[in-house]
């Protein structure tokens, strides 16, 4: 027996943007019915992001670091917490790649050996991975094969090649609710699989309204949307997603 009809796969509820109202979004959340995964992006915020979880029963919580992030000891100071809060948490991440924020090559090569050693950590303590990778998809997914280690991969602005490519090697494609106006989102959800999709609202960002906040009751847009894209009813995206996301995080959502 499912709790949930929908999962906000991956957003940052912890932002300021909902120091207000952060109670009255969650419970909108909980009486929607939609489970969120909350991702936890900087070492001092992780106190905050727990609490958040252990107060809401719909909240669950991945610890991670922005992928632009140069201060090894935040990155070491994250890890700790991965460790220390190992069996508490669904998963690792956002971790990753970004070349869309930090330009300069050297830096992409110190990147990779951060993004491998979380890589390394999730093997280690058999928990999956969210994955964030802009502008550098295809290093992303190549790194992830040579690994052998299927991730999520949040907010995917590759091509279809590389989702399929990416899906093949069984990786799932968090699709957020921006999907409402891009075009290349709308592309990948109908040619992938939808047994490779999960949602996500990545809020407050890719507001399925252009610079409004967004929220994960919202999820429910994309599940409509890619309904549409696909011809199916929602309620078929929305069970096929919810299951998605509780195969990943192995959660009974
Ligand atoms: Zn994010």
């Amino acid at each position: 027996m499912q709790n949930y009809t929908l999962v906000d796969a991956h957003c940052h509820i912890d932002f300021p943007q909902f120091d207000k109202d952060r109670n009255e979004v969650i419970e909108r959340a909980q009486k929607e019915g939609v489970a969120v995964v909350l991702s936890s992006l900087n070492p001092q915020d992780f106190e905050k992001c727990l609490a958040i979880c252990e107060k809401h029963d719909n909240v669950f919580l991945t610890v991670g670091i922005s992928p632009t992030e140069e201060d090894a000891h935040k990155i070491d100071e994250t890890i700790e917490l991965i460790k220390k809060y190992g069996d508490k948490i669904a998963g690792i991440g956002e971790v990753g790649l970004d070349y869309y924020w930090v330009g300069e090559k050297e830096k992409h090569e110190a990147q990779k050996k951060n993004f491998a050693r979380f890589i390394e950590l999730s093997k280690e303590l058999d928990l999956p991975l969210v994955v964030h990778s802009r502008n550098c998809e295809a290093d992303c997914i190549e790194i992830l094969k040579r690994q052998g280690k299927p991730a999520m991969l949040h907010s995917f602005s590759g091509s279809v090649e590389q989702a399929i490519e990416a899906v093949s090697f069984g990786c799932i494609i968090s699709i957020p609710t921006n999907i409402a106006y891009s075009k290349n989102k709308q592309k990948i959800a109908k040619e992938i699989p939808l047994e490779s999709i999960v949602l996500e609202t990545d809020a407050p960002y890719l507001s399925p309204v252009p610079k409004t906040r967004n929220e994960p009751t919202n999820v429910r847009v994309s599940a409509g949307k890619i309904g549409l894209l696909r011809g199916i009813d929602t309620s078929i995206v929305e069970k096929t997603t919810t299951r998605n996301a509780a195969g990943f995080f192995r959660i009974n959502f």
